[in-house]
């Protein structure tokens, strides 16, 4: 097992645990972007969203929620922003399942990613690519 979250689940790396279920465990990031910057992660080794079923995710969205109240109501943030960055081209380095809640304060400076606008029917195009419905 050379996973570094799966040893921080085990017990053989350490961690600041900030919850803890059967099924999930949240605890502080190593290189927080703010303080309070938590991973919300499943305790059974998935990689991505897609590796994981829905009853694993439904555990880990309620654990979100749960650690971001407490994180609003104790460390005096206004909010937070969720992430997950999902694939090594989105950034994920460690391949196991995780949400960043980021506790964010007014005026912290945090910026969030740039975005741009779409060419004339581009995103026509796009969306008869990847809809669903
Ligand atoms: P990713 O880029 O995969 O979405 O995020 C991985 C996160 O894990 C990074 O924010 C990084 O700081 C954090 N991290 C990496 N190694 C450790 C560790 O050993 N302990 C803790 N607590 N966090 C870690
Ligand atoms: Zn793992």
């Amino acid at each position: 097992m050379s996973c570094i979250f799966c040893k921080i689940i085990s017990g053989e790396l350490p961690s600041h645990k900030v919850y803890e279920d059967e099924n999930v465990l949240a605890f502080l990031d190593i290189s927080p972007v703010n303080p309070g910057h938590t991973l919300v992660v499943p305790k059974k080794h998935f990689v991505d969203l897609e590796d994981a079923d829905e009853a694993t995710l439904c555990a880990v969205i309620k654990a979100v929620k749960r650690v971001g109240l407490s994180i609003k109501n104790n460390l005096g943030a206004a909010g937070y922003n969720l992430g997950m960055n999902n694939g090594a081209v989105a950034g994920q380095v460690v391949p196991h399942l995780h949400f960043h809640l980021m506790p964010r304060q007014a005026g912290d400076g945090l910026k969030l990613w740039p975005q741009q606008a779409y060419g004339p029917g581009e995103a026509e195009e796009i969306l008869q690519k990847i809809k669903i419905f």
